[in-house]
């Protein structure tokens, strides 16, 4: 089943033209993998899939529901940046618990998912610490686990793990893959680091100034790229 559908997108920013024309249907729990150069539209897009940012043109359908001008809340969508933007004032429990104190959820109720949330995540003893008290990897865990709770249909990550040491990056990576695996959530993924794409991916999608250059699985676009652009992208060591 279609779980994300991107029809004819395109935005601009004045005169400039960021996204030009994508098309693109991501299955239920497929894990599609973003890469193209900086500043080719990446986040644009994924800002778009959130509803963070109104598109200019085309469409967006979630699980066959048209939601191109549904208010973000109520897409079913959880975005993890790079930057971790915890709450500093607040525990652990208390981040990730966040937001569904704010949809009214009893507290028992929110207690035990959050309890649930840290023994998949392997954060169980750090619930009562504060943001500063972590490291750079728990906390991305913690941001992680923030937008878990929600039970998303579709989780969007933001170059997720750029910001973490690169032993760190490799445990948060097959960390990422295990939680696809258990939640079977359908995931995008944008990221440079060419490892990632290619162990995480079911299909990476290649962008070049705003639209797809090639959309294949990883070995597809490794051997059969579509021209010198995706050649130069795929093969380059990272
Ligand atoms: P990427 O994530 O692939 O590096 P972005 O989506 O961040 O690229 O940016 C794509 C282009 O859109 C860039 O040229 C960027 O400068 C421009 N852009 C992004 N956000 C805005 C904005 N709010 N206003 C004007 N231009 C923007
Ligand atoms: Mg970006």
């Amino acid at each position: 089943m279609t779980q994300l559908a991107l029809r004819s997108i395109r935005k601009s920013y004045g005169a400039l033209e960021v996204i030009r024309g994508v098309d693109l249907d991501v299955a239920e729990g497929e894990f599609v993998v973003f890469v193209g150069p900086s500043g080719c539209g990446k986040s644009t897009m994924l800002r778009m899939i959130a509803g963070l940012e109104d598109v200019t043109d085309g469409t967006i359908g979630i699980a066959g529901r048209d939601v191109t001008t549904t208010a973000p809340a109520k897409r079913e969508i959880a975005m993890v940046f790079q930057s971790y933007a915890l709450f500093p004032h607040m525990t652990v429990a208390e981040n990730i618990g966040f937001g569904l104190k704010l949809s009214g959820l009893a507290k028992e109720e929110i207690s035990r998912r959050v309890g649930d949330v840290a023994t998949t995540l392997q954060i169980g003893p750090l619930l009562e610490r504060f943001p500063r008290e972590l490291s750079g990897g728990q906390r991305q865990r913690v941001a992680i686990g923030r937008a878990i709770i929600r039970q998303p249909k579709i989780f969007l990550f933001d170059e997720p793990l750029s910001n973490l040491d690169a032993g760190l990056r490799v445990q948060m990576r097959l960390e990422i893959a295990r939680l696809h695996a258990r939640l079977g959530a359908t995931m995008i993924y944008v990221t440079h680091d060419q490892t990632e794409a290619m162990t995480l991916a079911d299909r990476i999608v290649v962008f070049n100034k705003g639209k797809i250059e090639q959309v294949g699985a990883p070995m597809e676009l490794y051997e059969r790229p579509a021209n010198t652009f995706v050649a130069g992208f795929i093969g380059a060591p990272s």
